[in-house]
């Protein structure tokens, strides 16, 4: 017998490039263009200056408590409803080991984040993908049937659509059965936040991150909400899986950005103006886009393709990202970086659209 016959194989998720090289306008992978909040940089500084140092000599919290309650104290929940992982991703793959362990297929959009098939064949959960309609909007409907568990982002990523609160509460309350996982990785940046549902409806589970609208993507954050008893599910399978994931300073850092909320709102709001005025220049030079409610959009041009956009920006170091897959490949995702950033981007974008022949 060959070892090969004994091993698991899988095809991992992609994630976008992190080029070496600095002097490029990086928008492809929704990292936010602002530094971290000033009260997270000085609680780093004085974890390596003060002496404390000998911190990190021990294990951490297991349970990261002092980033947990001051999650708990900006939602206004209980300690007992939060569970922080490694980063969004490591909180999502923990609710798929989790909460998706039916013989009924797992629902999510056909067009959305590519890690959940890559979890599902990971932990053989058997998925099925929904089309979106062709506006790229999520039909309610096609989640009113059995299933063994449902996940999709609000606001949906790559598209940046948001599907209304209303109709998440609709797909909650007609599967009391399944667990519904909200992934709200981009909701800080004008979307409406499922969080309030999560009283009424027991079956319910918001995700966020601190990698986008918090700028500390390099920190790894991510963090669930939930009833008491779904917490307790996951972070009982966490604790069977490693014990000690948060790291010391992302646990002290976190917290003490969380706290600084007026940083967080005026970021925020500063990366939801230049979408705005972003979106504008995108409409002048003849692009075509759904309303975005997250830090990037999703446009394509009627006369380019999306391979011959995406290379010439790149020749012009500009970096966005642009898949090679059915119903979007002539679409590019644009993440909003500065408004520096944006108008380099449009002006790129237009030099491109009036001299075609150049591309
Ligand atoms: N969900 C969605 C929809 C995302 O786009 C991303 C970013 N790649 C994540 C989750 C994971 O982000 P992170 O692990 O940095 O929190």
């Amino acid at each position: 017998m060959k070892w090969e016959e004994n091993v698991r194989r899988v095809v991992p998720y992609i994630p976008g490039e992190q080029p070496k090289e600095r002097n490029i306008i990086k928008l492809n992978t929704n990292e936010n263009p602002y530094p971290p909040s000033p009260e997270a940089q000085r609680v780093l500084r004085e974890l390596t200056e003060d002496g404390r140092w000998p911190d990190l000599r021990l294990y951490p919290d297991t349970d990261a408590a002092p980033l947990v309650r001051a999650l708990a104290e900006k939602y206004d929940r209980r300690p007992e409803e939060i569970y922080v992982g490694v980063g969004s991703d490591d909180v999502l793959a923990m609710c798929f080991l989790t909460f998706f362990c039916s013989r009924r297929p797992v629902l999510f959009p056909d067009i959305t984040y590519s890690f959940y098939d890559v979890w599902a064949e990971l932990y053989g959960i058997p998925y099925e993908q929904i089309p979106l309609d062709e506006n790229f909007c999520l039909r309610k409907e096609d989640y009113f049937r059995e299933n063994g568990g449902i996940i999709f982002p609000n606001p949906n990523a790559p598209t940046g659509v948001e599907l209304p609160v209303s109709a998440i509460e609709e797909i909650a309350a007609a599967n009391p059965g399944s667990v519904v996982i909200i992934d709200e990785a981009y909701v800080d940046f004008g979307a409406e936040s499922a969080l309030p549902l999560i009283d009424r409806y027991d079956n319910l589970m918001v995700v966020q991150t601190f990698s986008k609208s918090r700028a500390m993507a390099g920190m790894r954050i991510g963090y669930a909400m939930a009833n008491e008893r779904l917490i307790r599910c996951l972070r009982d399978v966490r604790r069977s899986f490693n014990s000690y994931t948060m790291n010391l300073p992302s646990i002290l850092c976190g917290a003490a950005a969380v706290r600084d909320d007026d940083y967080f709102r005026s970021i925020c709001g500063c990366i939801s103006e230049t979408r705005e005025r972003f979106e504008e220049e995108l409409s002048g030079l003849g692009f075509r886009f759904c309303r975005s409610r997250s830090n990037f959009v999703f446009a394509r041009h009627p006369d380019f393709r999306g391979e011959e956009l995406y290379r010439a920006l790149r020749e012009r170091g500009i970096l966005i990202r642009w898949w090679n897959k059915e119903r979007i490949s002539d679409y590019l995702r644009i993440t909003i970086g500065t408004s520096r950033d944006m108008r380099e981007v449009a002006r790129a974008l237009r030099d491109i659209v009036e001299h075609p022949e150049a591309c």
